[in-house]
């Protein structure tokens, strides 16, 4: 029996799952909900029990005005025809042949849940971890949350100098009291706070004018109370491959930055972050199993067949002793059982937006921010693309002029779950979790203690 009402209509509205509920997600989501020719219907999954992906569990603590980006997606949240499934994952509890027996389209916003590996020897040894990790730990990700940091080391070296260098350098290096009143996970203050780190070296693998780091976060490691941020001089030369990079105004801040910051030497602080360019490692180097160095090999440039400056080895080598090394080298995507995966990419491969798998799209799937496009791009930058692919499922719907099937029925989710005996967190569920959590928060003098286990989670919800 068929429907005879077309689809994005009040009668029957365009019904579409998103998968993953950080800021890619949530934008496509609000793309779609404000559309004013069409009536969609969104039903947004998330593993675990609380929305807002990397705003919650990637960006530091210490950068709060960054999470305020939580008010606009609770605004897409409260909609009349959005609903949140948390804690139900795709591949396990749900797998995608649900979704499209009740689904016009998905949206596949599942992000980057991985780390890049250098492919070093010395890699795995205890004490050689991705940044992420780190990251994940001290912002009380269930996922994270019982990786072991032992800080009671002298100096760690963090490879890369991206964005996630600067956010794991920071907090390494500041003063914990002042991140005490942040949403900081308990255990990780109390571990900071008994942390013996004395130096950060970051070691970038080209030079200082392709740092993609902004001159703010640089800056603001510079003038950490008690840090100082000491490179050497010889580090601060831009060659002449560099020369083009430095028309991007940033580029230019950064070296104009870093330069002034090699004249004033070592400094007299207790704490250093020394920054290291040309330099990659090329073994990390342990004793009984644990780090105990990195071998670093001095790099030159050279320009690729498209005239990108890259990094390539000299064959001069240095060992530097460190207790620690955070791999900062980039995220990349895993694979979900039933969803095509570019294995080399890290990404779903898509069209625009459109998911493809050989070459040919897969009719009424989608993908947005880094599992469309792979970990680059703030915040903000998720935006754009999500309503760039929205824009095309719009298209697609127009040509299809698909007409809705009875059994296409999302309505009947919430049955197949209880079926199934999973559990989801509607966003009511997440409200009662944010209550519970700012309360915790302000008994220990903090905006926030994060409930930091999927059981503990559900307990408190009851
Ligand atoms: P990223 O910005 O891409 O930086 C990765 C760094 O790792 C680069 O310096 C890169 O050097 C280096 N690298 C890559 N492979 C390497 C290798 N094999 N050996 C040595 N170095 C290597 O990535 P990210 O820092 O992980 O950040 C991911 C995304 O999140 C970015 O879009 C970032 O902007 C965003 N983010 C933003 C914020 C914020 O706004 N505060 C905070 C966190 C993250 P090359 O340049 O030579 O490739």
């Amino acid at each position: 029996m068929n429907d005879t009402h077309s689809v994005g209509t009040e009668m029957r509205p365009l019904r579409v799952a998103v998968v993953g509920s950080g800021p890619s997600g949530f934008y496509a989501a609000e793309s779609l909900l404000k559309r004013k020719d069409l009536t969609v219907s969104v039903d947004m999954f998330d593993r675990l029990p609380t929305p807002f992906g990397l705003v919650r569990g990637g960006v530091a603590p210490d950068h709060q005005k960054i999470k305020a980006v939580i008010a606009l997606y609770t605004r897409a949240a409260t909609h009349p025809r959005f609903r949140f499934f948390g804690n139900v994952k795709l591949g396990l509890d749900i797998q995608v042949t649900d979704l499209t027996a009740h689904y016009d389209q998905i949206v596949y916003a599942v992000g980057n849940e991985s780390d890049r590996q250098m492919g070093i020897p010395g890699e795995d040894l205890e004490g050689s971890c991705p940044a992420t990790n780190f990251v994940g730990w001290y912002n009380g990700h269930p996922d994270h949350r019982d990786h072991k940091f032992d800080l009671t080391i002298e100096r760690v070296a963090v490879v890369g100098v991206g964005n996630v260098a600067m956010d794991v350098t920071r907090i390494l290096t500041k003063d914990p009291d002042e991140v005490a009143g942040t949403d900081i996970a308990g255990y990780a203050l109390k571990t900071l706070r008994a942390s013996n780190v004395k130096e950060v070296i970051v070691l970038g693998r080209r030079g200082i004018a392709q740092a993609a780091f902004s001159p703010k976060e640089i800056k603001e490691i510079a003038e950490l109370p008690g840090v100082d941020l000491v490179l050497d001089p010889a580090d601060v030369v831009v060659d002449e491959l560099s020369e083009d990079t430095l028309a991007d105004a940033n580029k230019r801040k950064n070296v104009d930055f870093l330069t002034a910051q090699a004249a004033l030497g070592e400094g007299l602080q207790a704490r250093k972050v020394r920054l290291r360019f040309l330099v990659s490692p090329v073994e990390i180097v342990g004793v009984d199993g644990r780090v105990t160095a990195v071998k670093i090999e001095k790099n030159e440039l050279y320009r690729d067949d498209n005239g990108t400056p890259r990094p390539r080895g000299s064959g001069k080598y240095e060992t530097l002793p460190v207790g620690m090394v955070l791999r900062s080298v980039g995220y990349c995507g895993v694979p979900i059982p039933g969803v095509p995966f570019h294995e080399r990419w890290g990404i779903i491969p898509n069209e625009e937006g459109r998911v493809t798998e050989g070459g040919r799209v897969v009719a009424g799937q989608y993908a947005v921010g880094w599992a469309k496009r792979g970990p680059s791009g703030l915040i903000g930058t998720n935006r754009g693309d999500s309503v760039a692919t929205v824009d095309k499922m719009i298209e697609d719907l127009a040509e299809s002029n698909a007409a809705a099937a009875v059994g296409n029925e999302s309505e009947k989710f919430p049955a197949l779950l209880a079926e199934r005996g999973v559990r989801y967190v509607d966003f009511d569920g997440w409200r009662e979790l944010d209550r519970i959590e700012r309360e915790r928060g302000k008994a220990a003098g903090k905006i926030r203690e994060k409930l930091t286990r999927v059981e503990e989670m559900l307990a408190a919800i009851g």
